[in-house]
Order: C-alpha cells, then sequence, then structure tokens
C-alpha cells in the first residue's frame, strides 16, 4: 500500500508498481511461460547450401549421404530450423542472376512442396515455431551471390512474395549497382572501393528490405563506413 504522507521513493514506486502489474498479468504470463515450456528447443543451422546441389546434381537431400549436408542427418541429430541459401554462382550478370535465383527458388519451393510431411517454408518467426511443434523442418529461403545486381525493389519485392527472407547484399564478384564487394579485388579485379561501402540506392534498398522483413546478410561487404552518415559525425 502507498504510504499517505511523503511522497514515495521512486525505487518504492516501482516496487508498487511491479507488483500491481505481476498481479494484473499473472494469468497471461503464466500461460506465455507454459506454451514456452511446452514448446520443443530450437535448434538451428543458418547457413545451408543444399538447394544448389538439388538443382545441379538432382540429389534428394532427405537421404543420407556421406558428404556435404543432408536434411536426414540434421533432424537425427535435432536440427529442426535451417536457413537454406540459395547460390546464383556462374550466373552474375544483370540479366542472367535475377533469372537463376528463380530457377533456384522454384526448385527450392517444389522441392519442399514434394516433402511436405517433413519439411515447411517458414516466412515468419510464427511460422517456424508452427512448422517445428508440428515435428518438421523449418526452412527459409536465403539468397547469397547477388540476387539482382541492378536492385530493382521491385524484384526484391517479388522475391519477398515467392519466400525470400535473407539476402546477402554483396556479390561475390565486384560491384553492383549498389554495394561493394570485399571480394571485387581477388574475383572481378576491380578496386573494393567504388563507392566506399553502398549508395544512394543501396540506402533504398536498406530500407525497402527492412519494410518487408528481410534479414541483410552483410557477409563479402567492404570495411568502408556510409561516407555521407560518417562525415556528419566526424568532428
Ligand atoms: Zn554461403
Amino acid at each position: 500500500m502507498m504510504p499517505s504522507t511523503a511522497p514515495p521513493s521512486r525505487r518504492k514506486l516501482l516496487q508498487w508498481l511491479g507488483t500491481g502489474a505481476l498481479v494484473a498479468t499473472a494469468p497471461a504470463r503464466l500461460a506465455q511461460a507454459q506454451s514456452a515450456l511446452a514448446a520443443p528447443p530450437l535448434l538451428m543451422d543458418g547457413h545451408v547450401h543444399v538447394v544448389n546441389r538439388v538443382y545441379w546434381e538432382s540429389i534428394d537431400p532427405w537421404q543420407a549421404a556421406d558428404g556435404g549436408w543432408d536434411y536426414a542427418r540434421a533432424r537425427a541429430a535435432g536440427v529442426n530450423c535451417i536457413i537454406d541459401n540459395i547460390g546464383t554462382y556462374g550466373a552474375w550478370n544483370y540479366d542472367y542472376t535475377p533469372k537463376q535465383a528463380l530457377r533456384l527458388i522454384e526448385t527450392f519451393l517444389r522441392f519442399a512442396e514434394s516433402h511436405a510431411d517433413r519439411m515447411g517454408v517458414a516466412r515468419d518467426a510464427a511460422e517456424a515455431r508452427r512448422i517445428i511443434a508440428a515435428g518438421r523442418m523449418a526452412v527459409f529461403l536465403g539468397c547469397e551471390s547477388g540476387w539482382d545486381h541492378e536492385g530493382d525493389p521491385d524484384v526484391l519485392a517479388a522475391f519477398h512474395r515467392l519466400g525470400l527472407r535473407v539476402v546477402q547484399f554483396a556479390t561475390q564478384t565486384g560491384f553492383n549497382a549498389f554495394s561493394d564487394s570485399a571480394l571485387a579485388q581477388l574475383q572481378g579485379r576491380q578496386a573494393p572501393d567504388h563507392y566506399h561501402g553502398i549508395n544512394e540506392r543501396g540506402r533504398a534498398l536498406v530500407a525497402e528490405m527492412n519494410r518487408l522483413g528481410i534479414l541483410i546478410d552483410i557477409t563479402h561487404g567492404t570495411e568502408d563506413r556510409l561516407p555521407v552518415v560518417s562525415q556528419q559525425f566526424i568532428p
């Protein structure tokens, strides 16, 4: 109970409010804690590349294999959530990259549909948890090495509709229309500081990815900071 004479200290007030809040929300908190305890533990592999092998080698990764990653052994080890990254290797061109990404996404979706009893495509955390709770493998779709060198926001939005939730921003070859690449010298014989990081289109894409809910994989990005932002804050 609040003292009626002197005003309470901040500490006392917080204690009083905390007690009241706990009593008021106790059933909701209890239900939340119970459902968290009932949910199976999450064991996630955040970087898998198996759809590329389905596309190029026609393997069935639900069959255990000696080499490489496969669903069978991952599942047996307790993994119940992965990010499968399609990689548009060898299709590094303004026209070919999105086309190859589409081929790989179609392979990914077809593969997931044909094994729907054991896996499901997750488009957000809640969907992943539902898939896992049903005893299946939740699979998020990612893309590395390039999705569209032009960085067209409409292409990005379309990929998002198809389930894309992780995008490696920099290419593995050189600068594209929106970002430098740390591999520019090695792979493309270019200087890695064409934009000193990313340009205006890159910033717009970052905003769009945040709006859509796409996780940005910064692998192969350069060490350059955003020059416009950094100059504002350098005395
Ligand atoms: Zn990778």
